[in-house]
């Protein structure tokens, strides 16, 4: 089932935070390719007067489970950017939602720019913040650990968060600054163009997916990712450090990693 994107995340900044019921089995989402438009794509004007109502019977015709919203509707000079570094340069002071006046820095990712692997975390947390860097506390140690397990280094592959500034506390992201910030996301996706994307958590994977499902559904299954020209296979799994509060969920991980690399390994063959 394809999706128009540029209705939801449309709508999605109308509705941002205030839909919460909108949940049905993540089976629904078997044949699923989400689809998910540019940052200033042009909008059609149409689109931009559906009714509450009419966006309702949308999300239910079209087994949305959640959307966040992955679109500007201005076009503003990052998202011009040829380059990972030239988008770093062009995001990192960032002041679009209230986490920067909390945090020390502004983490963008780090890794191969070119990789055909990319992990998508949740936001930093305190570590991160003050490295500037993903996944370096505890969490992240077994991160590496576990990309070591399925012959992955953390150089050739790129570790990015759904949000780039760290949430107080670490509490969870709140849909604006979602809406917010996703687009830098989909833009490194844009320009990185993997083909592989592992979400780490409920979090990231319900991001992505626009599910609402929790991680044990989500899990264990290959979803096709469309955006621009890029063409992925995504799957989630659990967070590592969900990992360390709850070891029975080691051995689920460690399934779902070895599927990741056989799907890799698979296409690398052909
Ligand atoms: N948890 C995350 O989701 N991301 C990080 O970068 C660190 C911890």
């Amino acid at each position: 089932m394809k999706r128009n994107f540029i209705e939801d995340s449309i709508n999605y900044l109308k509705f941002a935070g205030k839909n919460k019921d909108f949940s049905v089995p993540v089976e629904s989402l078997k044949n699923y390719e989400i689809e998910i438009p540019k940052p200033g794509d042009d909008i059609p004007k149409q689109t931009e007067n559906i009714l509450e109502k009419e966006y309702k019977s949308k999300i239910e015709d079209s087994n949305i489970v959640r959307d966040t919203g992955s679109i500007s509707l201005l076009r503003e000079d990052w998202m011009d950017s040829d380059k990972m570094t030239v988008l770093d340069e062009r995001i990192n002071k960032c002041s679009k939602c209230s986490l920067h006046k909390t945090r020390t820095n502004f983490v963008f990712g780090t890794g191969s720019h070119d990789s055909d692997v990319m992990l998508i975390g949740e936001a930093p947390g305190s570590e991160e913040d003050i490295q500037g860097k993903p996944f370096v506390g505890r969490a992240g140690k077994l991160l590496t650990d576990i990309l070591k397990a399925i012959n992955f280094t953390r150089d050739e592959v790129f570790i990015c968060n759904i949000l780039k500034c760290r949430p107080p506390e670490n509490r969870n992201p709140l849909p604006e600054e979602i809406v917010k910030c996703e687009p830098y996301l989909m833009k490194q996706i844009e320009l990185i163009r993997p083909r592989f994307i592992l979400c780490l958590g409920t979090f990231a994977g319900q991001t992505m997916l626009r599910a609402r499902e929790p991680l044990g559904k989500m899990r264990g299954r290959i979803f096709n990712f469309k955006y621009s020209d890029v063409n992925a296979k995504l799957m989630v799994t659990y967070h590592p450090a969900a990992l360390l509060r709850n070891p029975n969920w080691k051995r689920p991980t460690w399934e779902d990693v070895q599927l990741f690399r056989k799907e890799y390994d698979k296409e690398k063959k052909n």
